[in-house]
């Protein structure tokens, strides 16, 4: 019988009557490396909160290896062995990532924690060993204050292993990191997800197809969906509720952009010119300031990068003006390239389940175009 490394049943917190979390139920086996992702305020980080015990359930039980969280408090929760990384880097800047890892290593455990231990893998605790883990063991010897926000960060997380924990829960590890340094992270967890049981709340949808097993989405304090990557990126429910949550657009305009997503990706050919200027577009069209439009950008492209059937999508259209502004949207998207010859057959079939008079088609078509040679 494989023991839960978690197991969360009927989890509530309250906050004077508000639930961040609602009846939560969840569970992990040991070994595995699972993402959480979830709209702004979908209750991720209160989540960790029950499980480091930083908060108490006001309903419900959290259990970890079998053990009744609630008994512990935070401290007891750390030495039973689960480490948690906190957003912004907990490390002394004076002292240099190997003195950092020798003060971790060093932090006196008491045999209660030593007791519920499987044996560490020795080569992990040396620090020698960590600093290899970590990537720094070529700035093993300068002072932390000189280490990159990246390297800072996957310092905090060698200084979590450090401790031994089974279980490690990492908050947003990428947020400010270039590219290459989320790539980085990205096989550093990889690599501790051999040896440790880790929880991962991310944002950044590329990393999170990068380290996914399993995803958990959370929405309004609950599970909304479980499943790989692939079926989180094509369930109905998480796109509508992901989408349109993040970047208040609502549920009409959302399906309008499912329709040009889908005819852009007609020809399975999404050029990535292409790709940015239709993303430009859409984002500049649904979105105002240049911050929304920029995360609407992002969205777009890891949410609706999947084509879903226009048989499925246009009978969701409730108005003619709705149909009328599918069909222009849908036909700039298609001419913001040559047209070929898929993408025609595609945009017939839009044309055939919209059923607009042909006079309208026409006006519109040209409004369309007319709109793209205004933008250039
Ligand atoms: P996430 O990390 O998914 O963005 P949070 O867990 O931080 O979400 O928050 C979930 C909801 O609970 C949010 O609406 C937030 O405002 C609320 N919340 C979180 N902590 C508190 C608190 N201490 N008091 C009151 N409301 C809180
Ligand atoms: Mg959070």
């Amino acid at each position: 019988m494989s023991t839960k490394v978690l197991e969360i049943k009927d989890v509530t917190v309250s906050f004077d009557g508000f639930k961040a979390i609602n009846n939560l139920n969840f569970s992990m086996d040991e070994g595995e490396l699972r993402v959480i992702i979830g709209p702004n305020g979908a209750g991720k980080t209160t989540f960790l909160d029950v499980i480091s015990g930083k908060t108490k359930p006001t309903e419900g039980v959290a259990y970890f290896k079998g053990q009744d969280l609630r008994k512990y408090k935070e401290h007891e929760i750390s030495r039973l062995g689960i480490g948690r990384k906190f957003q912004t880097p907990r490390v002394y800047l004076n002292l240099t990532p190997r003195e950092n890892l020798d003060l971790s290593c060093n932090r006196n455990k008491n045999v209660f924690s030593t007791l519920f231990k499987k044996a560490p893998s020795a080569e992990k605790r040396t620090v020698g060993g960590l600093l290899e883990t970590i990537g720094l063991d070529h700035k093993a010897d300068i002072p932390a204050a000189l280490l990159s926000h990246g390297e800072k960060q996957w310092l905090e997380i060698g200084m979590l292993v450090a401790q031994s924990p089974d279980l490690l829960l990492v908050d947003e590890p990428v947020a400010g990191l270039t590219d290459e340094e989320t790539e980085q992270t990205g096989k550093l967890l990889m690599s501790l997800a051999e040896s440790h049981s880790i929880v991962v709340i991310e944002h950044d949808m590329e990393f999170v197809r990068q380290i996914a097993r399993q995803v958990t989405v959370l929405h309004q304090g609950s599970v909304l969906f479980e499943g790989t990557m692939d079926q989180v990126q094509t369930d109905p429910k998480v796109i509508e509720v992901y989408l349109g949550k993040e970047t208040g657009l609502t549920p009409e305009q959302m399906l309008l952009l499912r329709i040009a997503a889908t005819m852009a990706w007609a020809d399975d050919n999404f050029a990535d010119v292409q790709q940015a200027l239709i993303l430009d577009r859409l984002s500049r069209k649904f979105a105002h300031a240049p911050e929304e439009q920029a995360e609407l950008r992002s969205d777009l492209q890891n949410l609706l990068a999947t084509e879903i059937p226009l048989e499925d999508l246009v009978p969701q259209l409730t108005t003619q003006a709705q149909r009328e502004e599918a069909l222009m949207l849908s036909y700039e998207v298609i001419s913001s390239n040559q047209i070929n010859q898929t993408e025609a057959i595609v945009y017939q079939k839009l044309l055939n389940l919209l059923s607009l008079p042909p006079e309208t088609v026409s006006r519109l078509e040209a409004a369309a175009l007319e709109e793209l040679a205004a933008r250039g």
